[in-house]
């Protein structure tokens, strides 16, 4: 071997020990190439789920339209080039021969067996001689052993975010009862774990399916999926393996909702398939067990969250306030409130943030009141207190001190979860007084507006309906 030979063989071996994905690899590579009129080098590894070959420096894609690619791979098994369409193996071929070649296909191998092609594209008619394709040799199991890394780590990648989607999903439930939350916070979950494929939640009220994540869905080939579905259903998949329908199984056997996953690349992968099984039999789990929580909790009084009084509790607790008030001619005032951008604090720091959140703010919301007050948590991030005894002026005054408390104690979160050991959030509020005339749910409609006015003219502020 020669001098530059070596040199090169071990550029490369610098080149293939850095932490790089396949487009800096194959860049670094091509730039050792220097004295050859090298045009193109790409990485291509077959995908045997999906018997198809991707093309590695370009995010994986599935190569369609190259049927030379899936020649040479299937000519090159057994031997050590295809080049010009024709299969070699060193040393069978030595002599002193010199090729005229445009694109040499060299195979990546593991354990003997062929698991993916490296492809040069030369500038046409480009010279090489058999010492050039005995170094290829070389460098080819070099970048074998590289890729094989490559693979793995993108395998395990692909795991561990398999695993923490689990691990969400089942841990959503641990305070949270309510569908219309829990939902489409598990629709999310999977959307981003799945990310080449539409992701749509239904739910089964009584004979239909309702979709309720995300808002639209207008591929008729998804309903007719749901109307194929039994209980006894493992999944359907269409014609085109492209839309894959999981039912949602509730405690009695029963389908109560289901999970669709529409493809908007390739067909939908065996992997694909026991990763959407899986997460679709914890998110049932998860489901069902929100449903009997809500059954239990439906004579409760109090937001098993935020400790406050549930919405339930609420709405009997002004019934009664309203017809003291009415009675004995006392003041009372409303107040809406609601948490500003509160959906960024799920998505930047997770939704058990967005909880502890939730504890922190009604926890600062109960001592900013007085005995006699009554906070509720009216529903999501809203909260609605009630100030029996308290005209606007005051209401004013405890609102503006609550809106300051707020916005100026951060709030602890588990750093480990977040990032960050505390959370600074602020609200918005809306106030009504009662007048007398109006009934309690159209005092809170009041304070509501209010609370819209707060919102819309800038946020972290008190308006006063
Ligand atoms: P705005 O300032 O306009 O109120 O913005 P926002 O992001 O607070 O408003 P939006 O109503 O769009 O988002 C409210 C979010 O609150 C969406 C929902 O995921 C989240 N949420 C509701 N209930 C809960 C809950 O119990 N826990 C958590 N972590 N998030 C919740
Ligand atoms: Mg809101
Ligand atoms: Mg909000």
């Amino acid at each position: 071997m020669t001098k530059n030979e070596l040199q090169f063989l071990s550029n490369i071996a610098d080149v293939l020990t850095k932490e790089v994905g396949t487009s800096e690899l194959a860049n670094d590579i091509k730039a050792k190439f220097d004295n050859k009129s090298l045009k193109e080098l790409n990485l291509y590894v077959y995908d045997s789920v999906t018997n198809t070959i991707r093309d590695s420096i370009n995010g994986w894609a599935i190569i369609e339209n190259s049927p030379e690619i899936y020649e040479a791979y299937k000519n090159i098994q057994g031997h050590d080039f295809v080049i010009n369409q024709k299969a070699y193996k060193l040393p069978s071929v030595i002599g002193d021969i010199t090729f005229k070649i445009d694109s040499i296909f060299m195979p990546i191998v593991k354990e003997e067996k062929v698991f993916g092609l490296i492809n040069l594209v030369f500038e046409s008619g480009t010279s090489v001689n058999m010492e050039f394709l005995f170094l290829m040799k070389i460098f080819s199991s070099q970048v074998s052993l590289k890729l094989q890394n490559i693979v793995l780590t993108e395998q395990s990648k692909i795991n561990v975010e398999f695993h923490d989607s689990m691990k969400n999903i089942a841990k959503i439930i641990e305070t949270q009862y309510e569908l219309n939350y829990i939902v489409p916070i598990i629709g999310e979950m999977l959307d981003r774990f799945i990310t080449d494929h539409l992701i749509y939640v239904f739910l089964k009220q009584g004979e239909e399916f309702q979709l309720v994540w995300p808002k639209a869905c207008k591929d008729e080939r998804v309903y007719e999926a749901l109307s194929q579905l039994t209980p006894e259903t493992e999944y359907i998949l269409s014609n085109n393996d492209k839309i894959g329908a999981f039912p949602l199984i509730s405690e009695d056997g029963e389908i109560s909702g289901c999970i669709v996953a529409r493809s908007t690349l390739d067909a939908l992968s065996k992997r694909d398939i026991s990763y959407l099984e899986q997460l679709t039999r914890q998110s049932a789990i998860t489901i069902n067990r929100a449903n009997s929580y809500s059954k239990i909790l439906q004579y409760a009084t109090i937001d098993a969250l935020t400790n406050l009084n549930n919405r339930r509790q609420f709405e009997l607790r002004l019934g009664q306030e309203i017809a003291t008030t009415r009675r004995q001619n006392n003041p009372l005032c409303a107040m809406m409130i609601d948490i500003d951008f509160f959906k960024r604090v799920n998505d930047t720091y997770g939704h058990a943030s967005g909880d502890a959140v939730l504890r922190g703010v009604a926890g600062i919301i109960k001592s900013a009141l007085r005995e006699s007050d009554i906070p509720s948590r009216y529903g999501g991030e809203e909260f609605a207190v009630l100030l029996p005894y308290t005209h606007i002026e005051e209401a004013k005054i405890v609102g503006e001190r609550l809106r300051k408390a707020v916005e100026t104690n951060p709030i602890p979160i588990n750093v480990e979860e977040a990032g960050v050991s505390s959370i600074n959030v602020t609200i918005s509020m809306g106030l009504a007084e009662f007048n007398n005339q109006e009934t309690g749910e159209e005092l809170f409609e009041r304070a509501d507006k209010a609370l819209y006015d707060a919102k819309t003219s800038g946020r972290n502020r008190v308006c006063i309906n």
